[in-house]
């Protein structure tokens, strides 16, 4: 039984070429967004009135009234039909991870189209009426009003909602996201959309994120205010970074738990992977640079700023990265460029895995969230500045994110948690799975400083420099790359803090919603303390006008200090790898619990509820409609697992190891037949005990697949998701190692010939 397709694959994959890949004739910046309905194609499309509207309503939040959507309407259908398209679509971000569309032509009857216009009372009389039915009736028109832009109803009762729809209400709306612009994908308008259930509640990760955005922005603007009074508003900057692999495609048809779990289920260590560092930062293999190349002019016409391209620590991984924008606009553009990317990667001949661990052994993938805040008159919040009051900004603010990150450090890790995330964290490599924040050498003896130097040294009021701080030179920039710790799952790097702990796979929406909240309600909770102290000292005879004393800076020193003690268990320089770290983060309280479906109860924590509900983003029946979604999700990916490993192995792994094992016995036999007995049993010895072997490990691997199938009929029956979820994390997913094990020694035994999945090897290093 000779396995051809696994050698055909291997054969083909060899032979192929890079694609060509025509480059546009004209420059990067040029081209840049030619396929989005940006500003400046508003100013050529709309009418001036129009466009000024549109302005302030993605600026300031203004209401989008209907005659403005009319107007935008038709403008966007004007460069639409330019750009020979004729589908228009709502794309939203369900619960599953990925987006959702359902494409709509602009067709429609004319006979209808001239009814709508009467009952719109276009038409003034019955001679006209008549006309306009005349002229329309038979045909076909394209049509697209300010209605159709701004809200949609998809027949969506098959996305994940918790239970919020009930099926025999199951509709939901999806309503436009002006604030991320329209943009064309083949013969299809896309438009950015919120997705609601007809109560209100959010079935989307968007809405929430929006709501996040609002919180931070209004509690950050309002700390801004005690440093300078013109700043109007606030923005989250997020900047990330996707890993991914690329495999051949052919390889990756001949793997199905590639195919129907993104993730290779078994397959023995590659005697070479990354032990060498040979791949990091090395040049950019052929096909790769071709595919990469064309994924880049792609993006950038989309209005993606990507920048930096590079191989990653495994073989055949990769990254890219653009440069950092408004947080929904960054979320938007990843869920873009991850669907293009897989788009692009196919049209190459390769498949790309954003899975966070499609291999055992070698590095996974993630998704560092570079995240700041900024205002709008331009002043980066977490960067140090050049004056006194510059840098007791910056402190603040780094302050109140420490704050709000050790407050809610076990909901930031629910926040990236998932089944395929859990592969990453606390396995021994990239962040651990206790959320701890590194703040590097010179931010460390600022907070240390401020926290304990008397505070009649620390600062004082100088008639003509206004406020002077005694702190340590903090130089521009903080950046020292010599000190980064890779270990830290938040991290501060100059000018910004780094969420590497995001998974390649995730919407970035589920983290930037929880920490844009979490630093949200401490700032708002800083700024409540602050004000009551400067009432206190307002009072007070030594701190009135002219004392040399200021109500404010005391008041905001006061609450730094308090602060900075308080949150200091999450400041972690350390090597957060480390046993003893997992000690430590115990003793100090931090969340050091690993289960998945465990950790996703941090969401219902009445703390959670209390700062989510507060600010406005999710109310409780949200959260509880979430967590049944995500325990569900939880349980469905690994029940794919088991059914994936249980059939791997019993109709391709066990079968080609018992063919083996008929050979070995043949050879066995005849050996007898040929050889005296003695002689015969010598040389026979080593096909013996592969014979055994073989004979062993595959009754192992049955004998665990039933009970895997048992386990699952147990789990089965048990009603509550929560618990469900935690059954099949506790008694499921532990014995696909097990399983894996067997079969990885198999590999190591059975004819290379008839083995049938691409191995490692050739999964990791053809390209
Ligand atoms: P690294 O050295 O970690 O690879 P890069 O310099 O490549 O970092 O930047 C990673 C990402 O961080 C980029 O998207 C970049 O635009 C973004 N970034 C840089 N500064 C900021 C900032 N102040 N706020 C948010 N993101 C930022
Ligand atoms: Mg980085």
């Amino acid at each position: 039984m000779a396995n051809d397709l696994r050698f055909q694959v291997v054969g083909e994959a060899f032979k192929k070429k890079p694609l060509d890949v025509k480059a546009p004739s004209e420059r990067p910046c040029e081209y840049f967004g030619k396929h989005v309905f940006n500003r400046e194609k508003m100013y050529k499309y709309l009418p001036k009135d129009v466009y000024d509207k549109m302005v302030d309503v993605i600026d300031n939040g203004a209401r989008l009234d209907r005659q403005v959507a009319d107007a935008v309407a038709a403008g966007m259908m004007a460069w639409a039909k330019e750009n020979g398209v004729t589908h228009y679509t709502h794309w939203f971000q369900p619960l599953t991870e990925g987006t959702a569309e359902k494409h709509d032509s602009f067709i429609e009857h004319d006979g209808k189209a001239a009814i709508e216009r009467e009952q719109n009372g276009a038409c003034s009389d019955s001679a006209e009426r008549e006309q306009v039915r005349m002229k329309f009736i038979g045909g076909m028109i394209e049509e697209f009003s300010g209605k159709l832009l701004v809200q949609q109803e998809p027949d969506a009762s098959s996305f994940p909602s918790g239970g919020i729809r009930s099926t025999f209400e199951a509709r939901g709306y999806s309503a436009w996201d002006p604030t991320s612009p329209v943009f064309i994908i083949d013969d299809t308008l896309i438009i950015p959309t919120v997705f609601i259930s007809y109560s209100g509640e959010s079935l989307d990760y968007k809405a929430p994120l929006l709501r996040a955005l609002k919180a931070v922005n209004v509690a950050a603007t309002e700390v801004c205010h005690y440093f300078d009074p013109a700043v109007k508003k606030v923005t989250s900057n997020l900047g990330w970074e996707q890993e991914y692999f690329l495999v051949d495609e052919g390889l990756y048809a001949a793997r199905p738990d590639l195919l129907l779990t993104g993730r290779t289920l078994m397959g023995h260590d590659s005697a070479k992977n990354q032990q060498m560092d040979d791949h990091y930062f090395g040049s950019i293999p052929e096909r790769v640079a071709a595919f990469m190349r064309d994924l880049e002019i792609q993006a950038l016409m989309l209005g993606i700023p990507v920048k930096t391209r590079h191989n990653e620590v495994a073989p055949n991984q990769f990254e890219v990265a653009p440069i950092f924008e408004d947080t929904n606009l960054a979320v938007d553009h990843n869920m873009l460029l991850m669907s293009l990317m897989k788009r692009v990667a196919r049209k190459h001949g390769f498949r790309a895995l954003l899975h966070e661990k499609p291999f055992a052994g070698i590095n996974g993938s993630g998704k560092h969230n570079n995240w700041s805040l900024s205002t709008d008159n331009g002043v980066l919040l977490h960067a140090p500045g050049k004056t006194a009051e510059q840098n007791l900004r910056f402190a603040t603010f780094i302050v109140e994110t420490l704050m709000g990150v050790y407050k809610h450090n076990g909901l930031l890790k629910a926040s990236i948690m998932s089944a395929t995330n859990a592969h990453r964290l606390g396995a021994n490599e990239a962040p651990p799975a206790i959320i701890s924040s590194f703040l590097g050498k010179q931010l460390s003896e600022l907070l240390d400083h401020i926290e304990k130097a008397d505070k009649e040294n620390l600062f004082s009021m100088d008639s003509k420099q206004g406020m002077k701080l005694d702190i340590p030179e903090i130089p521009e920039l903080l950046i020292d790359n010599t000190d980064r710790n890779r270990t830290s799952p938040f991290a501060f790097t100059g000018n910004r803090f780094e969420f590497r702990a995001v998974g390649s796979e995730a919407n970035c929406a589920s983290a930037m919603i929880t920490l844009n909240s979490a630093v949200a309600e401490a700032l708002a909770s800083f700024k409540k303390r602050v004000d009551e102290r400067i009432s206190e000292y307002a009072e007070k005879p030594e701190y009135a006008e002219g004392s040399g004393h200021s109500p404010k800076y005391h008041a905001i020193i006061d609450i730094l200090r308090e602060d900075i003690k308080v949150c200091k268990p999450i400041r972690f320089d350390g090597n957060g790898y480390s046993d003893e770290w997992k000690a430590e983060a115990a003793k100090r309280g931090l969340d050091t619990e690993t289960s998945c479906p465990v950790i996703f109860e941090r969401y219902l924590d009445e703390d959670s509820i209390r700062m989510f509900e507060s600010l406005g983003v999710m109310t409780r029946k949200e959260l509880e409609a979430r967590n049944e979604v995500k325990w569900e999700t939880y349980t469905k990916k690994i029940q794919i697992e088991a059914r994936v490993l249980g059939d791997l192995s019993m109709n391709h792994i066990i079968p080609v190891a018992t063919s083996y094992q008929s050979l070995l016995l043949r050879n066995v036999e005849r050996m007898s037949g040929v050889f005296p007995k003695e002689k015969a049993s010598q040389l026979n010895a080593r096909n013996l005990k592969l014979i055994e072997e073989i004979a062993e490990r595959t009754a192992t691997i049955e004998t665990q697949v039933e009970e895997l199938v048992e386990a699952r009929k147990v789990a089965n029956k048990i009603a509550d998701e929560h618990q469900k979820a935690i059954a099949y994390h506790d008694t499921i997913a532990p014995m696909f190692d097990k399983i894996r094990y067997q079969i990885d020694k198999l590999e190591l035994i059975v004819d290379d010939g008839l083995w049938p999945l691409p191995k490692y090897r050739e999964l990791l290093f053809i390209r």
